[in-house]
């Protein structure tokens, strides 16, 4: 790995500066478990690292009304440990909870995990599902893009070369008194330190009575180059009852939205089958989640 220059800022204004006075050869830094081991296996060369570890106001969760918003420099354990996401959000404490290892979680942030864009990223489904907003600044100013338009390809998102992101906006799914839960399940070789094969998360609201479901979000990774909203499960969940049998009928609806490839880490039609399996089984803990306890057999 070759030399290069460190600058640790200590405020967003003075992170902006800096990268647009290095320009290109300068990378953002954030807990490095993805960029130093890019650089250590020679995929990129930045002449400069811009940590964004020493910027406090990136770095938690706190509420705004009805939005969570979610420092992108908090780091998986933080956000682990936080109780206003794990009250509002059990969807991405899921996802934290299974991602690398205690050491791991330490250092990596949620950022860092979005600005990667592997379609393997673990919060990032979560994230889709609870339709975040990523604000992205830059020495132009700010600028609001949805998780839905985040993602353009593997490792490429809608975020310009110099922009930071800073926060993530999550409109609480319970916000004026819906009942709403999620849940997220990843599946891959080992229980710890290994890239998803699949995953899934699932976040569904019910109406005032509970018989039905009112709003359903269901995102997968792996299943394309980027992680996806698989809309025909959200479609034949809303408005069904809050039943395995619902349930059955949306694992067999999908298959549209994604381009499900065989990998040298798995089979496409072992992803398939896992696709439905995890379906099942992430809908019926959400819905466990709210109350209505579901047999399912997958
Ligand atoms: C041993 C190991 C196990 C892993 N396990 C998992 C796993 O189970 N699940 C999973 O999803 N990933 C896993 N990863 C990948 C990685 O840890 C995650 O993607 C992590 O969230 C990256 O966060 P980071 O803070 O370390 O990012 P960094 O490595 O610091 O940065 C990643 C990229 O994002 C950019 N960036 C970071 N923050 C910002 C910001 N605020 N604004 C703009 N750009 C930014 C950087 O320039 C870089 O391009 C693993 C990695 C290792 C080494």
């Amino acid at each position: 790995m070759k030399d290069m220059a460190y600058h640790k800022p200590a405020s967003l204004a003075e992170a902006l500066e800096l990268k647009q006075s290095l320009g290109e050869g300068a990378i953002f830094l954030a807990g490095g478990t993805d960029v130093m081991v890019q650089a250590r296996q020679r995929k990129i060369a930045p002449q400069a690292l811009i940590s964004l570890r020493g910027i406090a106001e990136l770095r938690g969760a706190r509420l705004e009304g009805d939005t969570l918003l979610l420092g992108a420099g908090t780091t998986l354990s933080q956000i682990l440990a936080d109780p206003l996401i794990a009250l509002h959000l059990p969807v991405l404490t899921d996802a934290a909870r299974v991602m690398g290892s205690t050491q791991m979680r330490n250092v990596a942030t949620v950022g860092g995990n979005v600005m990667s864009a592997a379609p393997s990223g673990d919060t990032l489904c979560p994230l889709l599902c609870l339709e975040a907003v990523c604000h992205l600044a830059s020495a132009e100013g700010l600028r609001l893009v949805p998780m839905q338009e985040m993602f353009l390809g593997p490792r490429r998102t809608a975020a310009q070369p110099g922009e930071v992101l800073t926060h993530l906006a999550i409109p609480l799914p319970a916000a004026g008194g819906h009942a709403s839960a999620g849940a997220f399940l990843k599946l891959s070789r080992r229980a710890a330190l290994d890239l998803a094969l699949i995953n899934l998360a699932a976040q569904l609201w019910l109406n005032a009575d509970g018989g039905r479901i009112e709003k359903a979000r269901v995102a997968a990774g792996v299943v394309g180059p980027t992680p996806l909203r698989l809309p025909e499960a959200e479609e034949a969940l809303t408005g069904a009852p809050p039943t395995a049998a619902t349930l059955e009928r949306a694992t067999q609806s999908l298959g549209g939205t994604c381009s499900i490839r065989d990998s040298h880490r798995c089979a496409a039609w072992y992803r398939e089958e896992m696709l439905r399996v995890l379906l099942m089984r992430a809908g019926a803990l959400a819905l466990q989640r709210l109350g209505v306890s579901l047999e399912v057999e997958a």
